[in-house]
């Protein structure tokens, strides 16, 4: 067909109109930028699967999307959990979404009938998760200084109604930062927001119960802004669950434990990620020591060939399995035991479902491997169980539990229960008629944990060392030892590596050899994250180290670097190392070894430490630092770089507050100047924390 000239004038003007429209802000334009040229080329993009939200939402008939930051989980369970109740509680049509997988530079397009909501995890130094970095950057402008880039005319956002809830830790410096930087950025480009940005405190301990007192008033507020009713909420399941009978755990389409299909099809294949973890052998396994109920484990991970790679200071990720003992619980509380092997297909009934683990699978693998079962328990997922009681009296003691905070935090909290412990103590029954999908949507999909690898990069490129104490809380008045998951998993490594029986009676076993044996020969998936958490370029500047406890971890590969560059010849500058534990004798980290660093380093080694069950006083690092304060104020003058990893919530916030005070101190400033400039030593990169 030809194009007249009339049908060229009107297409002319359509374009013109759009470019206008597009680059009506200039902020909002020049932000669009870097995705202009490669549309749909950011992580997580696949074939076929649109970028735009404002497609997406339209094509699957949706009002309302539930964007999540998140890192170790929680906010992705707060997002899903939102969805749930708004779908069921108030009739939207809502659905999850990764941040990751979307594009913002349409969001200028968000249409004024539908609503975005924003649940947000802060991570380490104010900084966003891994998969929300590009989100945050294009809001708020490159820095994550940044408070909003617009200036006061533009309002690209102006149709774009958010609601917004930050997870955030008070121990931090920057508590909540993501939330709020996000929401400024968001008002500034004229967005809507409804109801408060609610904060959450890690901190505190008040994570779960400060998102359930904010998501009412937020209900409340957006019932009144988009007219919603409010009803009766009934369960409505997310997921399908059907019993594939023709399929056995023995064929080969079935996953039973396999992170992906690349690991199914052919054990795993590079390049290995955050989201296809290395099945890598472990090389070499000891205890640094073992006293009652504590021990610490030192491991060498082989990463050679893997096309894996670190820098001194980075983080390692293991990926755990769930203790044989609590799959056994969970299985039997709900009813699953004799059929843990019968083959499941998991698929979303609605199209924008995701489904958080591969299937088929079977309910011991799902259990096992791809569920994080043993967590503490919310009392909303209580509320939402109590419709599945066996019975009218488990009912009744699960909807008391659902709606009194202080009685929850008794029986369940306070008692240090995962999901399976708490429903035995409300029941002896089973509780059969609770439908699976109900359980992986209430339970999060397991997370990798993380180690600050204590080795370093330079001395040993192909070896990751991990130094983890091995988790064992016993909890006062409960009758049962809460048990880490990862760290046992890797005590159980250790024991298989060293031919040692599992002690009783709190020993846990677990499936080490993975799935289909797949990780025989002592391994362990990982993959490798890298931190910013970094010696100074040149060796030659002084360094200060604060790290009591396993805190330690990443100074031992500080220390091995500097002292392989001192064996070199190179110039390398004062190392001063602290640290603390509780007795020399018992649990003294890597004692041999620092003797040897000092042999090759001479005086420009300093180990300081603090042992705090020795004297009749308790001394801690931070005790031993302020007592070298006149040392600490000259390397600093010196331009040394200030380290401190281990506790966040006390040690941390302890050393930076005898820092600024030693420098006031020493300089004869006020005590506001001292902390004004550890708070500059911080923003220039001289003062770096790795926390947890
Ligand atoms: P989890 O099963 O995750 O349990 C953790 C704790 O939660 C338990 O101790 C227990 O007190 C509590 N808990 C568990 N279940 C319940 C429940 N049902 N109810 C109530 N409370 C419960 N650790 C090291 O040892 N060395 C390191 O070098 C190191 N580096 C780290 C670096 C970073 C960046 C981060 C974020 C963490 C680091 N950690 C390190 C901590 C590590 O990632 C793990 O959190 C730690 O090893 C515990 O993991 P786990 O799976 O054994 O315990």
């Amino acid at each position: 067909a030809q194009i007249d000239t009339l049908d060229l004038i009107v297409l002319m003007g359509l374009l013109v109109g759009t470019v206008a429209y597009f680059t009506k802000g200039t902020y909002w334009a020049v932000q669009k930028d870097p995705y202009a040229a490669a549309p749909g080329a950011a992580n997580g993009a696949k074939a076929g699967k649109t970028r735009n939200i404002v497609e997406k939402l339209d094509e699957t008939g949706k009002n309302c999307v539930i964007f999540y930051g998140s890192q170790t989980g929680t906010a992705e369970d707060y997002a899903s959990r939102l969805a749930k109740e708004g779908s069921q509680r108030f009739g939207l049509k809502t659905m999850v979404a990764d941040l990751e997988e979307y594009d913002y530079d349409l969001l200028d397009t968000f249409p004024e009938d539908k609503v975005a909501f924003f649940v947000l995890a802060t991570y380490g130094e104010g900084e966003p998760t891994d998969n929300a970095v590009e989100f945050y950057q294009f809001v708020t402008g490159e820095s994550p200084e940044f408070t909003g880039g617009a200036s006061d005319e533009e309002k690209p956002l102006a149709s774009l109604k958010y609601v917004a809830f930050g997870l955030g830790n008070n121990t931090y410096e920057h508590y909540n930062s993501m939330v709020r930087h996000v929401d400024a950025a968001l008002t500034k480009l004229g967005a809507k927001r409804i109801g408060d940005a609610g904060e959450g405190d890690d901190g505190a301990g008040t994570m779960e119960e400060d998102f359930l007192a904010w998501k009412e008033g937020m209900w409340t507020a957006l019932s009144a802004e988009l007219g919603l009713e409010e009803r009766e909420a009934v369960y409505e399941p997310i997921f399908s669950i059907t019993e594939q009978d023709e399929l056995t755990a023995e064929d080969s389409a079935v996953y039973l434990g396999e992170p992906n299909l690349s690991h199914l099809e052919h054990a795993g294949k590079g390049p290995y990620s955050a989201h296809n973890p290395y099945i890598a052998p472990i090389a070499e396994s000891r205890e640094l020591f073992a006293v009652k109920d504590r021990n610490c484990l030192h491991l060498e991970i082989d990463v050679s060939g893997s096309g894996l790679h670190y820098q001194t200071g980075d983080h390692i990720a293991v990926w755990p399995s769930n203790a044989s003992m609590e799959v056994d619980r969970f299985l039997k509380v709900f009813g699953l035991d004799a059929k843990r092997e019968t083959v499941i297909k998991i698929k979303g009934i609605d199209v924008t479902a995701k489904v958080p683990f591969p299937s088929p699978t079977t309910y011991d693998a799902a259990v096992r491997y791809y569920m994080e079962i043993c967590a503490p328990v919310s009392r909303q997922f209580v509320s939402t169980l109590a419709a599945f009681a066996p019975d009218e009296k488990a009912k009744a003691e699960m909807v008391r539990l659902g709606n009194d905070k202080d009685y929850f935090q008794e029986k369940i909290t306070s008692q240090c229960f995962n999901i399976a412990q708490a429903l035995e103590s409300i029941s002896s029954a089973p509780f059969t008629a609770v439908p699976f999908s109900c359980l992986i949507e209430g339970i999060n999909r397991i997370q990798p944990r993380y180690y600050s690898i204590s080795s370093s990069s330079l001395v040993q490129k192909e070896k990751i060392s991990v130094t983890a104490v091995v988790e064992s809380v016993r909890i006062p008045g409960a009758t049962h030892v809460v048990k880490g998951v990862t760290t046992n998993y890797l005590l159980a490594l250790k024991q298989k590596q060293h031919g040692e029986p599992s002690p009783e009676p709190h020993g846990v076993t677990y499936a080490i050899d993975g799935p289909r044996n797949k990780y025989d020969g002592i391994r362990v998936p990982v993959h490798v994250r890298h931190s910013n958490f970094k010696l100074p370029s040149d060796p030659s500047k002084p360094i200060i180290l604060i790290g009591p406890g396993t805190g330690v971890a990443p100074f031992r590969g500080f220390v091995q670097e500097r002292a392989a560059l001192a064996a070199r010849g190179e110039k390398v500058g004062t190392t001063v190392l602290f640290f603390g534990c509780r007795k020399s004798t018992e649990d003294f980290l890597y004692e041999d070894e620092w003797k040897t660093y000092q042999e090759q380093m001479g005086d420009s080694f300093k180990l300081f430490t603090a042992f705090s069950r020795e004297g009749a006083q308790k001394v801690y690092v931070q005790h031993r630092l302020r007592e070298n304060a006149a040392l600490i104020n000259d390397l600093l003058a010196q331009k040394a770089y200030f380290y401190v990893c281990g506790d966040a919530a006390h040690m941390a916030r302890e050393v930076n507050t005898v820092l600024g005070q030693i420098i006031s101190e020493q300089r004869s400033l006020t005590p506001e100047k001292g902390e004004e400039i550890v708070k500059h030593m911080r923003s220039s990169g001289t003062y770096q924390e790795d926390v947890w």
